[in-house]
């Protein structure tokens, strides 16, 4: 029901004002003031203009593929440990959280090695969940995707930002910008186009949708519920992911630009949002001081997990860029080319 209603609101023209209120009469009338023809236009342009620019640049990541390849060459495959050795001990190493995006593949491409870590670290007795903050598939389409690669998981295994989203906003009238694909992981909520209690930003995605989803109109819409009183909560507040055509914008932006524009703070509920990890370690009953983080985003992986408590695991794949680390001011316990190394530092460490 809830993706139906959802549906019907995306691709539906801006709905009549209603006069519930001084902020709401003038928000809605400035949304009727956009004419329907000016959003395919905007659209389609703004579509062409990212895709130009997205594959024209070297982005940080081709930037870091040549110097990699000149300096030290492919085969020099190393772990580098930038801390002072963590002492460790088995319990520590009970409980491993791992990203996906970045970690297991790039734009479904997957990163070799990592589906055969999974299988060593559970056979080495490790307890695992995966924690993602991608909200462009549901929880069954990523648990597919994952055992696609011949990883071992099963959908309990996994944690999505949706299922989050809708334990915090049960109840509640919400105005959704996400993709539509991630709209099956929200049932449960009361998904409205007017008159909200809260607007849920989404992440991006790679395709057309994304231009559609934070269209002009729908921000503006955004705004005036805002505006209105509603509250801001985003699934993440991610400023750009790695994909196979480099470094793309993600939705963080976005979302800064609501708080910007209507004077709040978002609530993050996806990484590294301090509630998001402790419902990780609680789904393995663990304790954050024994547990690990494994991920390839500095801030929303291993900074949320320390601030958390836990232990990081920085991979160099997916978003990872030296500059970024050393900007940063961030210090993993440990830095690894991939996740394929992680069981073996694991086994000499412990
Ligand atoms: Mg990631």
């Amino acid at each position: 029901m809830a993706s139906s209603r959802l549906r019907h609101w995306l691709r539906s023209s801006w709905a009549t004002a209603r006069s519930t209120g001084p902020a709401r009469a003038m928000t809605r009338c400035f949304w009727r003031s956009v004419s329907a023809d000016e959003a395919p236009t905007s659209k389609s342009a703004s579509t062409l203009v990212s895709l130009r620019w997205a594959c024209c640049p070297p982005g940080p990541l081709e930037r870091e593929k040549r110097s990699s390849i000149s300096r030290r060459g492919r085969d020099t495959l190393r772990v580098m440990r930038i801390a002072s050795p963590v002492p460790v001990d088995s319990r520590s190493m009970a409980a491993i959280l791992l990203d996906i995006d970045g970690v297991f593949h790039v734009s479904g491409a997957p990163i070799a090695g990592a589906a055969g870590a999974v299988t060593q670290l559970r056979e080495s007795g490790h307890r695992l969940r995966f924690v993602t903050n991608t909200t462009i598939r549901t929880r069954a389409a990523l648990t597919a995707e994952l055992v696609g690669f011949g990883v071992e998981l099963t959908e309990d295994d996994l944690q999505t930002t949706a299922a989050a989203a809708v334990h915090a906003l049960r109840n509640r009238r919400v105005l959704a910008l996400t993709m539509l694909s991630v709209v099956g992981d929200l049932d449960g909520l009361d998904l409205v186009g007017e008159d909200a209690d809260a607007v849920l930003v989404g992440g991006a995605d790679e395709g057309d949708e994304t231009g559609r989803v934070f269209s002009y109109m729908n921000l503006a819409r955004a705004f005036g519920e805002l505006q209105a009183g509603a509250d801001l909560y985003c699934l993440h507040k991610n400023r750009w992911w790695q994909t196979s055509r480099g470094p793309l914008l993600d939705s963080g932006a976005f979302v800064a630009g609501l708080e910007y524009a209507a004077g709040v703070e978002a609530v993050v509920i996806g990484k590294p949002s301090p509630v998001y990890f402790e419902a990780a370690l609680q789904a393995l009953d663990a304790d954050p001081k024994l547990a690990w983080m494994v991920g390839d985003d500095i801030e929303a992986d291993i900074a949320g997990a320390q601030r958390f408590g836990m232990r990081t695991a920085l991979v160099r794949t997916g978003k990872f860029r030296p500059d970024d680390l050393e900007r940063s001011g961030i210090t993993p316990d440990i830095v690894v080319n991939s996740l394929a190394e992680l069981p073996d530092w694991l086994e000499r460490a412990l």
